[in-house]
């Protein structure tokens, strides 16, 4: 990682693919962005996903900007490989990235005209600018189900999974029918469970990842600004041509449409890398819903009660903002962001956002166009600043 010392644009919070893409962007318009991160590597949330993780999107549409994921990291790039692209990504384009440097609270100067930033030590980072890249993905969200606290069983947060292979001849309960929550289930009939259950609360949307050569990602890209109702109504008449009917394995079709599921709750398609096969073989069991946990019980929506050896938490993340920023005002009532890409919140100018959406067309692919979007933002917005400056002078 380079260290300049160059006057400073902009404080950019979060080593991700999000932090790292939004420098490189800046740097290429002549802005100086330094990466704040709290951990001691760049893309540590890559670090610690499951094992058996690549990537859903192909390798040619996953790069950031300047730099293509090299050729040999394969189609479909494992996770060390996302590691590794990240290093090289960062160390390509020379970024200034501060290790071991946790953000606590992100304020606006007294005069507006700057963000200081508080690390963890106490102390304060001051620029004109800042990006809050912190993650989607950032803090794990438990299922809202009465007795969790008091559970006696054995859980494992989907976070903490790297694979199957300590859960050998158990009884497990995934909670979570996301594209981790299907893969783990996989994962664990493949490393040798003795059962494995998936409790579904929403039918998930399954598309096959790719047929040949052809990603579905391409797909979500070309329909993302189509009408959602034209989407759904289009979408199961895919879905009948691509993949089997599970209903009677217990995994109907979803009965709610697929781009307004991805818009409304988030929840983009399941991709399928085996668990259509794993319902279909009765390897992995649909079961109801997760409704309570009562000592060592398991309690589902259709009454019946379970005692798995481990219940597996897959139940998605919240973007955990609000100790950060809630007091500025520039989150809506999920706790995300209200303004995205290059444009900025009313009474916020100078804060962007970047990797806070989970759209159809991939969040690498989105992030690296909101990095070059908040680049050419910033680009003029430094410009009609300086402007102004020379002609008060
Ligand atoms: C299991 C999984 C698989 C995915 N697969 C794909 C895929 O195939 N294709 C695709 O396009 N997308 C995929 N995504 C979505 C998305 O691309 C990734 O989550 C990606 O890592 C998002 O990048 P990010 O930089 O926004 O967030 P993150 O990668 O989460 O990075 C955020 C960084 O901010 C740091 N940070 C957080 N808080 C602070 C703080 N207060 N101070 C300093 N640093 C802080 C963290 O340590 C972290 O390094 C996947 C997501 C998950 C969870």
């Amino acid at each position: 990682m380079t260290r300049t010392s160059a006057p400073v644009d902009a404080l950019i919070i979060g080593g991700g693919p999000a932090g790292l893409a939004t420098a490189a962007a800046l740097r290429q318009r002549g802005l100086h962005g330094v990466v704040l991160e709290r951990s001691d590597g760049v893309g540590t949330s890559w670090r610690s996903h499951y094992d058996r993780l690549r990537l859903h999107t192909p390798r040619e549409l996953s790069g950031l900007p300047g730099l293509p994921i090299p050729k040999e990291m394969g189609r479909w790039v494992a996770r060390d490989d996302v590691v590794r692209y990240l290093e090289l990504y960062a160390a390509h384009h020379r970024l200034d990235v501060r290790l071991g440097t946790e953000v606590r609270r992100v304020d606006r100067s007294p005069d507006l005209d700057s963000w200081i930033v508080t690390l963890a030590d106490g102390t304060t980072l001051t620029a004109p600018y800042a990006v809050i890249a912190t993650g989607f993905n950032h803090t794990p969200r438990p299922p809202d189900v009465p007795g969790l606290e008091g559970y006696s069983g054995e859980v494992v947060l989907a976070r903490d999974y790297r694979n199957g292979s300590a859960h050998a001849g158990k009884d497990v309960l995934v909670v979570g029918t996301g594209n981790t929550g299907t893969e783990l289930a996989v994962d664990l009939v493949e490393h040798g469970a003795a059962r494995v259950r998936l409790a579904v609360r929403t039918v998930p949307h399954i598309l096959r990842r790719n047929t040949g050569p052809y990603a579905a990602q391409y797909t979500g890209i070309a329909v993302r600004r189509l009408p959602t109702t034209f989407v759904d109504r289009v979408a199961p008449l895919v879905a009948r041509l691509q993949t089997p009917d599970l209903s009677a394995q217990g995994m109907p079709r979803p009965d709610t449409g697929l781009l307004t599921r991805v818009e409304r709750d988030n929840a983009i398609p399941v991709q399928d890398v085996g668990i259509i096969a794993a319902i279909r073989s009765g390897a992995v069991e649909p079961v109801a819903a997760l409704r309570e946990l009562d000592g060592d019980d398991v309690l589902l929506a259709d009454g019946s009660r379970l005692q798995p050896d481990l219940v597996v938490l897959a139940t998605g993340y919240t973007q955990g903002l609000e100790p950060l920023i809630g007091h500025l005002g520039v989150l809506d009532g999920k706790g995300r962001p209200v303004e995205r890409g290059g444009r900025t919140a009313r009474g916020a100018r100078g804060l962007w956002f970047s990797g806070f959406t989970n759209p159809i067309s991939g969040m690498l692919r989105e992030l690296s166009i909101d990095a070059r979007k908040i680049a050419l933002a910033m680009a003029l917005r430094k410009r009609r600043e300086m402007k102004a400056l020379r002609q008060a002078a």
